[in-house]
């Protein structure tokens, strides 16, 4: 295993981390003042214009697809570099839900769908939106979904209630999971059809308030409906009865770049706390960081911020070198790790900042409000920890249902 960084990969890194601390890092003020996404994306669209111009945009996709044609362990590092800050990975396009639509579509997408719907994706022209979980199934258990779509002549019609659709406001497409076949084995049942926004039937019901915030445009999460909702069988995505194993496919990269953007923010919150810690004096003379209790925060957190690095280079080592399904142990291992790493350092910044720890004069308070959410998506914690667990006890003969 070597996880030196690739000697060509250096500049590009550097020249990332150049537009996200002197473009992108200054928006967020602008955030927090407007608390409105849609007010940035004029500055958000001067800045991608920049990253394009650059030959740094969309660094995840192939290079005949207008990408860098970063490998995963690459681009593992870019995922942290732009992690530094909330509107990074959207400045590169390579944000979440848009990414993992971008790599299902091209996998598993038509020559049309690739046209209609990839194309301008990859271009950001438009954003998208993926809608799974349902408010009434728990999104742990994906194979059990109400959301139906019946075949009706040349057309799917989709009834179903989803929610937590994140970007869903202003999306220009959802790839939606629905059952198509609902006796088949649990794991075949599901389907992903494309619904373009605008479709009848296909309704925003609101956007969802979390933390206090409801969000706007791509920093939104939506409950939406299908109801009697029709779109040509030609947009269904990959099989009939692929959907899971399509989601799975998008899963496991997703963990990667979701764990190493973590560490992007962690790695900020370090800096934040202890550039506090250095600063701040407690009494005349005498910075916090004098104090011992303190020093624990600043090493606990660089230890775990770098095991949990390294754990995620190994898995993302190991899918590239044995493929996915080898790599599924690291993959739930990383998930849970990450996340923690990233709890501890976002919420021992803001001790040592005090008070204005809970302000939005920092970027900590909103890190603690909208980073919450990494244990319960792609997967809760307990989930992934019990199918781990499962699998190292199976090895010691204990079978486990
Ligand atoms: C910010 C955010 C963005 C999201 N974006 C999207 C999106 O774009 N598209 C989309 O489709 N979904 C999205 N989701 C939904 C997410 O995928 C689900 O919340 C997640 O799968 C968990 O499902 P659930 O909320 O229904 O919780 P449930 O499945 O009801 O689980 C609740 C809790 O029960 C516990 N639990 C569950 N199963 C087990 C088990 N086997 N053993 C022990 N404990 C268990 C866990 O603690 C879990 O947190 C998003 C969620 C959040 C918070």
């Amino acid at each position: 295993m070597d996880f030196s960084l690739p000697k060509d990969l250096e500049p590009s890194l550097r020249a990332m981390r150049d537009i996200v601390d002197h473009d992108v890092i200054p928006l967020e003020r602008e955030m927090a003042e407007k608390k409105s996404f849609r007010a940035l994306e004029p500055a958000l669209a001067k800045v991608r214009a920049k990253v394009k111009a650059a030959g740094l945009w969309t660094p995840q996709i192939a290079k005949d697809h207008g990408g860098m044609g970063l490998t995963l362990m690459e681009h593992a590092r870019v995922s942290e570099e732009l992690g530094r800050s909330p509107f990074g990975h959207y400045a590169f396009n390579c944000q979440a839900p848009d990414a993992g639509n971008m790599e299902i579509l091209l996998q598993f997408g038509s020559p049309a769908q690739k046209e209609k719907y990839a194309k301008p994706l990859l271009a950001g022209d438009i954003r998208s939106c993926f809608a799974m979980t349902e408010p009434e199934r728990p999104g742990s258990n994906p194979t059990w979904l109400d959301t139906r779509a019946r075949a009706d002549g040349d057309d799917y019609v989709i009834d179903g209630h989803k929610w937590f659709t994140s970007s869903a406001d202003g999306a220009a497409f959802a790839i939606v999971m629905a059952v198509t076949n609902p006796d088949a084995a649990p794991h075949m049942r599901a389907s992903q059809i494309i619904v373009p926004a605008g479709t009848p039937g296909f309704t925003i019901v609101r956007n969802i308030s979390v933390m206090g915030e409801e969000g706007d445009s791509y920093a939104s999460h939506a409950e939406v409906r299908f109801e009697n909702c029709r779109v040509p069988k030609s947009n269904l995505l990959g099989e009939e009865g692929a959907g899971f194993l399509i989601a799975q496919e998008r899963l496991g990269p997703g963990r990667i770049h979701h764990s190493m953007r973590w560490i992007g923010i962690a790695e900020r919150c370090f800096d934040l706390m202890c550039t506090r810690a250095a600063k701040r004096e407690i009494a005349p003379g005498k910075p916090l960081g004098t104090k011992q209790m303190v020093q624990d925060f600043v090493a606990e957190t660089r230890a775990e911020i770098d095991a949990a690095r390294l754990m995620v280079l190994h898995a993302a080592w190991k899918m590239e070198t044995q493929g996915a399904y080898e790599a599924r142990e690291q993959i739930s291992l990383i998930k849970v790790f990450a996340a923690k790493a990233l709890a501890n350092a976002i919420d021992r910044a803001i001790q040592v900042h005090g008070a204005l720890g809970m302000t939005d004069d920092t970027i900590l308070a909103y890190f603690y409000r909208h980073e919450r959410a990494s244990r319960i998506y792609d997967g809760a914690d307990e989930v992934h920890k019990s199918v781990v667990a499962k699998r190292i006890l199976k090895r010691y003969g204990l079978a486990i249902e």
